[in-house]
């Protein structure tokens, strides 16, 4: 008989709920993983993998000096006053023992030395170094039994659909530097010459990015015996005399009761997928197709189960929003994330019109969609346009540039799905259904912003963030060219997500609040079932999954009784 008796119950399997289940297990107390997909990692094992860390311990080697004061101060700006001080400052301090910590357990990450900060004229931003990068993981030290039960990542995040890329050699990619072939040429060899490990899987030995975090996170519970129950959601929470004692979960198709005599720790994600609760908490119009994160898993049952017991609903109405975009055969919609920053693009809205810095963090490019619909009735969907110059040296979307893939060797089926085709603007302003006028007028003026290097408009390439994902090779604005060669394109973008970040209120030490501010004892949460530490913003890539594993890290410590 399966035994239902543990010290620790974490509910969800993404990098928050494995850290979580990790350190329990380090301090000797038994823990059970229950996940609700046959698949383990949720969104996490998709993502960048990106972790937010201030002041972490490898900006010294990159020559950066940043400290916990001056994070502090930006991300208390970025939070706009709806995350407590406590919380925030709770995050900063105990990031970076965070990141140590993951790098003892197997998952060693190196920052980023030029990303900077989302909002780096804010007080307190760094140019770069806060954002760490999971170094790539051999899968081998899973297996690949193991390695089929980890969600895959996206096929927009691999190369030709199967080998992974890191965010360093992507850069170099898309940045057009000079070392970039060779990049290419790198990965490509690796993979094929692999025949022992091909033999196994067609899925690459060398995991990068969420895959590699997971993957990591995955080898360590596995390392340690934790039990790891799949396919098996989280009904409901049990509580006696005001403790969370446990929960009810469905188990090869009957309901159990798990106990948990120290305590139940929610990770299971956010309400993205649930329909009904995006059209009671979320901006409109929204759709569950439109996010980025696997379909399915994330339907809020943890915040309706936590909100059950009396814990407190935060911060409903906002998402991790991005841009994202419908292709055909894949299970979700992919985040543009950093093509639109590229130069030789524009985003318009049905008046033909920009409305928005095309290089700007994905957040308030979601955010700007929105504004504009409500004023203009046409950003819901936007258009990305660009030209033929665009199209030969850049990918975008599932598009590889034309001088690697031209328009003839595309998947016939992309045309009018994926992106739409005009000799002309005018054209294309018919296909897509936009005002010809407004579009020509637009690119006009987006040509002459690119001889000068200054858009007066929108300040596209204006700062440190925007010039990341620019080409090294055009100048003086490397995010800014003209849009005039044909043939032109368009492809649609929905104000997506890449999740949602209201969820149950926390205190410094992830424990749950009532709405009266008290605990509920026996309750912890992380990741997007929490409401997010950062308020309404995104103060630089990696700020889910740190927070994420870093209150995972906070609430073991709590209940283990460690300062
Ligand atoms: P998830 O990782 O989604 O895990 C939740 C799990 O809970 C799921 O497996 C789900 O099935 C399970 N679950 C749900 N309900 C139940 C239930 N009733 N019982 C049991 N289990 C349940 N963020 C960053 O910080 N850095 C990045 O680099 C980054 N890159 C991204 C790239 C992409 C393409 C996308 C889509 C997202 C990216 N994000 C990134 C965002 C980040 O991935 C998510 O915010 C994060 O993974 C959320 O973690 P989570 O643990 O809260 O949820």
């Amino acid at each position: 008989m399966e035994q239902n008796e543990f010290d620790v119950v974490v509910v969800g399997s993404g990098a928050g709920a494995l850290l979580a289940a990790i350190r329990a297990a380090d301090e000797g107390l038994k823990t059970l993983v229950v996940e609700k997909m046959p698949l383990l990692g949720g969104t996490s094992a998709t993502s960048g993998g990106g972790i937010w860390i201030p002041d972490n311990h490898d900006m010294g080697k990159a020559g950066l000096s940043d400290s916990v004061q001056a994070a502090f101060r930006y991300v208390k700006t970025c939070a706009r006053g709806l995350a407590s001080d406590d919380r925030i400052l709770a995050y900063v301090e105990t990031a970076r023992h965070m990141a140590r910590y993951l790098a003892g357990i197997g998952v060693p990450y190196r920052c980023v030395p030029s990303y900077a900060d989302y909002y780096p004229t804010l007080a307190g931003a760094m140019p770069g170094g806060r954002t760490m990068d999971p170094i790539d993981f051999n899968a081998g030290k899973l297996g690949p039994q193991d390695l089929e039960l980890l969600r895959p990542t996206c096929p927009g995040q691999l190369i030709f659909g199967r080998m992974h890329i890191n965010a360093f050699e992507a850069r170099s990619l898309l940045a057009r530097e000079r070392k970039g072939k060779f990049v290419l040429m790198w990965i490509m060899a690796r993979y094929f010459l692999d025949y022992p490990w091909r033999n196994k899987t067609r899925r690459d030995r060398r995991l990068t990015g969420g895959q590699a975090l997971l993957g990591g996170l995955f080898a360590a519970l596995r390392q340690r015996g934790i039990t790891l129950w799949l396919d098996t959601p989280m009904q409901s929470l049990t509580q006696e005399g005001g403790r969370v004692t446990g929960l009810v979960v469905r188990r090869n198709g009957q309901d159990m009761a798990v106990s948990a005599r120290r305590a139940v720790v929610l990770g299971a994600g956010g309400f993205e997928r649930n329909q009904q609760m995006r059209e009671q908490y979320l901006p409109q119009p929204t759709d569950q197709a439109w996010t980025a994160t696997p379909p399915e898993g994330n339907t809020g049952d943890a915040h309706r189960a936590g909100a059950a017991v009396g814990g407190a609903l935060h911060l409903m109405a906002h998402t991790w929003g991005a841009p994202t975009l419908f292709v055909p055969k894949e299970e979700k919609y992919r985040a543009m994330f950093v093509e639109r920053s590229m130069p030789g693009c524009m985003v318009v809205n049905a008046r033909g019109e920009r409305f928005l810095n095309e290089s700007g963090p994905y957040p308030e490019f979601q955010q700007a969609m929105y504004a504009n619909h409500a004023q203009t009735g046409g950003a819901v969907p936007a258009w990305i346009v660009f030209d033929a110059t665009f199209r030969a040296n850049y990918p975008i979307g599932p598009l590889m540039p034309s001088a690697a893939v031209p328009d003839a060797k595309l998947r016939k089926s992309w045309l009018n799905t994926v992106y739409w085709k005009g000799e002309t603007l005018q054209e294309l302003a018919g296909q897509i259904g936009i005002d010809p006028q407004g579009l020509l007028a637009s690119a006009r003026r987006m040509s002459e912003f690119s001889r000068t290097g200054k858009d007066l408009d929108f300040g596209r390439g204006d700062n440190v963030f925007d010039r990341y994902y620019g080409d090294v090779n055009v100048k003086p604005n490397p995010n800014l060219a003209p849009i005039e060669k044909g043939p032109f394109y368009a492809m649609k973008l929905h104000p997506g997500d890449i999740g949602t970040k209201g969820g149950l209120l926390t205190d410094r030490d992830a424990r749950v609040l009532t709405e009266d501010g008290q605990p509920i004892a026996g309750l912890y949460c992380v990741g997007n079932n929490s409401a997010s530490v950062m308020g309404p913003s995104y103060p630089g890539a990696g700020s889910t999954l740190g927070p994420a594993m870093t209150f995972a890290f906070r609430a073991i410590a709590h209940i283990v009784g460690k300062p």
